[in-house]
């Protein structure tokens, strides 16, 4: 049994050597922070991903600067190079043990355990109540730095006695704590918050909108190009364009279950011809569409039926768990339903995983799946899931695509994937979507009916889906994938006219008019700074091209162009631009 949140780890796991390192790093922080402070309580110090943390309580409170203090301290205790050894104790002997160092938590933790022994690590003159594992001398533990301070409770109690957390991470090499260490700049640098500013594209009003984009004109283009694109996109590969009411009669949503389920996401209006009614601002688009499949007589010759909806949608979130594009009020999806019969899942799922790789390659970033099979307490025929499942696991396999089986994680209406997006820095983002639904089109719920072949009433099955996810949080993700410095395609401003004197300025203007004409997004920055100081504006905004225009410009009626991101630059007349540019100019997904 774990003496700590330390977790068991056997020497066979790929993570043992790194766990050792961070939980043996957290007992030399420990060890440091008591020879800094004697008085200092310790409670507990576990690892966390990358890292570790331990959480003590003392009259003095840790600032940033103490954290320079312990880890010198700690690099001296390094040095010293200390053997971990492992003993036990018995109840008593751990209880005398602790006392005598007035270790009140450990005690705590002692009787709350209530073993027959305990086992202790010692390194130096410091022990520790642990069970391991940990690294066999202190040396291993070069490589940490120590990252910030927290506050915290004693096992998360927030009626329990307070402490303070200091957190750390560490490494098996100096190159991989620098790689980790670059990794937080670079996410720090990217964050789409602090970009979304900089570069003009959202703003928030949480005073009168919490949650919810507004969308300045540079971020509404980026918007404009994705929905297009998609919606372009859609109707290649079969699927239909529809747009539904954003408020419905409460009786749709009792019908769906979403009144059941769902109620306290929903925002509910009321209806101004009847008090004793309820309308509700629509969190998914699903029971819209059930409700124009269902409408009229189907064949089986419609399916698949796929609709596509780019709505907006609204959920209450709790204020506390809003994060810029992330997790938001008022969003958008590329959601889609498709109603077909049980022996075109296989062909469909493909489609749609055809089109998510289509997708995801446009913006370089790769994919992984994760399909969720039936939970224990499910709707509809355990034969029917037999096939859905198998259905799926067949389409994964002829896309060759890269999967793993969460066993009984599926909802109890039906299995799905979850596609896993990966950006340029590797971290992977929940995005895309394929879920396969038994309940919404069932007799309980919406009836929904087609006609087969031998004119029988058949009901068809139901897939709800989206490739990018929420156009916000998918835009989230492309700052921060491109650190704002967007493909050519994609840019907001594509080209910047820099005019060297104001003398220059009506021909940038031409010049801005014609590439208009060439469907180029372009702007002149007729700003009274000197040529210099506006090349670093424009750098600064990430605009793909700066075009400078000056004397010899105009008399040899040419362009000097930088390029954002590379040392190219040149000289050239405007045709010979535009060939140029052209093929990044624009892209058909
Ligand atoms: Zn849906």
């Amino acid at each position: 049994m774990p003496q700590d949140d330390n977790p068991h780890l056997n020497p066979e796991d790929p993570h043992y050597e790194i766990e050792c390192i961070r939980h043996s790093t957290a007992h030399i922080m420990a060890q440091a922070m008591t020879r800094l402070w004697p008085e200092i309580k310790l409670a507990f110090g576990p690892t966390i991903e990358n890292g570790f943390y331990y959480d003590v309580q003392m009259e003095h409170t840790i600032t940033p600067e103490d954290l320079e203090t312990i880890s010198k301290e700690m690099k001296k205790a390094i040095k010293e190079n200390h053997k971990f050894e492992q003993k036990n104790l018995n109840k008593e002997e751990a209880i005398a043990f602790f006392k005598e160092h007035k270790q009140d938590f450990k005690i705590d933790q002692i009787e709350k355990l209530n073993l027959e022994e305990y086992s202790v690590y010692q390194q130096g003159e410091f022990t520790d109540l642990c069970s391991g594992p940990h690294v066999s001398y202190s040396k291993k533990c070069k490589h940490f730095k120590l990252m910030n301070i927290s506050g915290a409770y004693f096992r998360g109690d927030e009626s329990g006695e307070q402490l303070q957390r200091v957190y750390g991470t560490a490494w098996k090499t100096k190159e991989a704590l620098e790689e980790h260490l670059h990794f937080l700049e670079e996410a720090k640098k990217r964050d789409h918050r602090k970009l979304g500013v900089e570069l003009e594209l959202f703003e928030f009003h949480s005073d009168i909108s919490p949650g919810a984009a507004f969308w300045q004109p540079k971020g509404s283009v980026i918007w404009r190009l994705l929905s297009d694109k998609t919606i372009d996109f859609h109707i290649r590969n079969g699927y239909q364009e529809v747009r539904t009411p954003l408020i419905f009669n409460k009786k749709l949503w009792e019908k769906s279950g979403h009144w059941e389920h769902y109620q306290e996401n929903m925002y509910k209006v009321p209806d101004p011809e009847n008090d004793a009614n309820t309308m509700a601002v629509k969190p998914m688009n699903c029971p819209g569409h059930m409700q124009m499949f269902g409408n009229k007589k189907r064949s089986y010759r419609e399916l698949p039926l796929r609709l596509h909806d780019q709505s907006q949608l609204h959920r209450f979130e709790r204020s506390g768990t809003l994060n810029g594009l992330i997790r938001v009020r008022s969003f958008c999806q590329d959601d889609a339903h498709i109603f077909l019969r049980e022996e075109q899942i296989v062909e469909e799922c493909k489609n749609v995983i055809t089109m998510v790789a289509r997708i995801y390659s446009i913006f370089d970033m790769s994919f992984r799946c994760v399909l969720s099979t039936r939970p224990t307490k499910m709707m509809g025929d355990p034969a029917l899931w037999d096939k859905a499942e198998a259905a799926l696991t067949e389409v994964l396999e002829v896309t060759k695509t890269e999967y793993k089986i969460n066993e009984g994680d599926g909802a109890f209406y039906g299995p799905k994937i979850d596609f896993y997006v990966k950006d340029s820095l590797k971290r992977e983002h929940q995005c895309a979507t394929l879920q396969l639904d038994f309940q919404l089109p069932s007799p309980e719920r919406f009836d929904l009916k087609y006609t087969d072949e031998n004119n029988e009433l058949k009901t068809p099955i139901v897939i709800h889906r989206a490739l990018y996810g929420s156009f916000d949080r998918f835009i989230a993700i492309l700052i921060e994938h491109y650190a704002g410095a967007f493909p050519l395609w994609l840019s907001p401003i594509q080209c910047r006219f820099i005019p060297v004197a104001s003398r220059h300025i009506d021909h940038c203007y031409q010049l801005e008019k014609e590439f208009l004409k060439q469907g180029l997004r372009a702007e002149v920055d007729s700003s009274n700074e000197t040529t210099g100081k506006k090349l670093r504006d424009g750098k600064m905004k990430k605009i793909p091209y700066l075009i400078v225009i000056g004397d010899k410009e105009i008399e040899n009626n040419t362009l000097s162009w930088n390029q954002y991101g590379s040392d190219k630059k040149g000289n050239c007349h405007i045709e010979e631009f535009f060939n140029k540019i052209k093929p990044q100019q624009d892209i058909v997904y």
